[in-house]
């Protein structure tokens, strides 16, 4: 089985968020389910390198207003057809922003481009290979399905929605230069409220649509979590599947990780200690040890919540725990907790940027990881801390509330506690399970026990690549009895 994703973003390549992390583990997940999986992807100026070393290359002549080349590369393991346009790649800034934070004005066309490419390989092939099934990742793909559609080709298409709050709308002008069949601008096509969705043309084009947890999935049928989209998406309830994201258990491995200072695993738990002290002294905390340090590693939006975190904070530093935070975003959100920084020293420590290697260093350091989203598709960061025995305190939403296993009192005796869960998403309710960590955490027998509770819990991709490769099999046999004779 051939499956083309096509994405914006693959880690370790080009990453902004969870997307990346996901496009970059499902192909080397797949290929032991015995699926050859190939991912397209803009040749951004980071993959420049990769691209020349390049096995093959096949022109595409002009794609939205240049030449386009598509470039075969094997790296890190990982199949990759690079989508090499200069005129809408080749620049500085970020993928998706310009070097003042704005939004490239060309996105639409960008990822148009991206999207045209794909279908080109789906129906043309590349170098003689051929997909049986695309799959598209959230709305910078979702116009590959619909131009697939748009040619006449009925080949079976996956969309999974990662985030459905980002919705690729653009003003209903770009329909002549997206190259969109303008029939296509109704409410059964790409139309959204007088305007282009590139998400919705994705959603509407393809067989089936995915999302990274089962109740997202359920959320995004409500008018509280579907943005607009659920009306949609209840029309297309059956073909609406919730597939949980893993981790890459070689990279996020306490017992091997390179950037901790001492490794450690669910028998040797008192080697975790080494990473504590290293993480107190890279956020000048205080050393305590009668309460947790807790940490955030988290973009700072709205959607994360962690406006809440900064008002339950007087629970937390009157219990005298700590909290190390790394994270970027808001400029609000980053000057509160600046400042809350500054009213605790040694208490609260902050720092605003993204660092990879130092979000290692906080998951196997820190006692627990605060998650606080108001909405949350899937979320990665408590999978990282259940497998670190960083216990996970998360709002009961989306992929958080499939993952950790609240300590109550019944999940205690029963020996299944994995972290906490609070709910309704409010500072008084988060506030409420911070000060219930505390109370476990004074008591290390039982803390100890929902560590290796945690870290024992399957975060990996084998599940989640079956239930993908199952996906896969289903629309290639209804594809199958499609083309038999009735
Ligand atoms: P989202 O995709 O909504 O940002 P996820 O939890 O799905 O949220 O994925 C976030 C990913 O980005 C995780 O791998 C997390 O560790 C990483 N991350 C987020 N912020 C930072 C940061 N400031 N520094 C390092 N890694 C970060």
């Amino acid at each position: 089985m051939r499956v083309l994703l096509v994405a914006s973003e693959c880690a370790p390549f080009v990453k902004t968020g969870g997307l990346a992390d996901v496009v970059g583990a499902l192909p080397k997940a797949l290929a032991g389910k015995g699926v050859e999986a190939r991912v397209i992807l803009p040749c951004y100026p980071a993959l420049r390198g990769v691209a020349e070393k390049g096995t093959a290359k096949i022109p595409l002549g002009r794609i939205q207003g240049g030449t386009a080349t598509l470039i075969a590369a094997e790296e890190e393991g990982i199949s990759l057809l690079l989508l090499d346009a200069p005129h809408l790649f080749e620049r500085g800034g970020g993928i998706y922003l310009d070097e003042a934070g704005r939004d490239w004005a060309d996105n639409a066309q960008r990822f148009a481009a991206l999207s045209e490419a794909a279908a080109r390989v789906a129906i043309d092939g590349f170098d003689g290979w051929f997909p049986d099934i695309l799959h598209a990742h959230d709305w910078q793909a979702g116009l590959a399905p619909w131009y697939l559609r748009q040619r006449g080709s009925g080949l079976p298409c996956v969309m999974t929605i990662h985030n459905i709050a980002f919705q690729g709308v653009f003003g209903s002008d770009l329909i002549g230069p997206l190259n969109l069949d303008p029939k296509g601008y109704s409410v059964s096509g790409y139309e959204f409220w007088g305007k282009i969705s590139t998400m919705k043309a994705g959603i509407v084009a393809s067989n089936r649509v995915t999302t990274v947890s089962p109740t997202y999935a359920r959320e995004l049928l409500s008018n509280e979590f579907g943005m607009g989209m659920e009306g949609l998406l209840q029309s297309r309830k059956t073909d609406l599947i919730g597939i949980l994201n893993g981790i890459d258990l070689d990279v996020w491995n306490p017992e091997t990780d390179p950037d901790i200072p001492e490794n450690y695993s669910a028998r040797a738990l008192n080697r975790k200690s080494a990473s504590r002290t290293a993480l107190e002294k890279r956020f000048a905390l205080t050393p305590a040890v009668d309460a947790p340090l807790f940490c955030v590693i988290s973009r700072l939006t709205e959607q994360k919540g962690l406006d809440l975190l900064l008002q339950a904070l007087p629970t937390l530093v009157s219990r005298g725990a700590r909290l190390a935070l790394l994270g970027t975003g808001d400029k609000g959100l980053e000057d509160a907790f600046r400042r809350a920084s500054a009213q605790h020293p040694g208490i609260v420590g902050t720092i605003i940027g993204y660092d990879e290697r130092l979000s290692h260093l906080m998951q196997a350091g820190s006692d627990a990881i605060i998650v606080p989203s108001r909405f949350e598709p899937c979320g990665l960061t408590q999978l990282y801390g259940l497998r670190y025995g960083t216990l996970p305190v998360v709002a009961r939403t989306g992929g958080l509330a499939d993952t950790v296993i609240d300590a109550s009192d019944a999940a205690m005796k029963s020996g299944c506690a994995t972290g906490f869960q609070f709910a309704p998403t409010t500072a008084e309710a988060l506030a409420d399970t911070i000060d219930r960590a505390c109370n476990l955490f004074l008591d290390r027998k039982a803390w100890t026990a929902v560590m290796r509770n945690a870290m024992r819990h399957p975060v990996g991709w084998d599940a989640s690549a079956d239930a993908y490769r199952a996906v896969f099999q289903t629309l290639l046999d209804e594809a199958r009895q499609r083309k038999a004779p009735a």
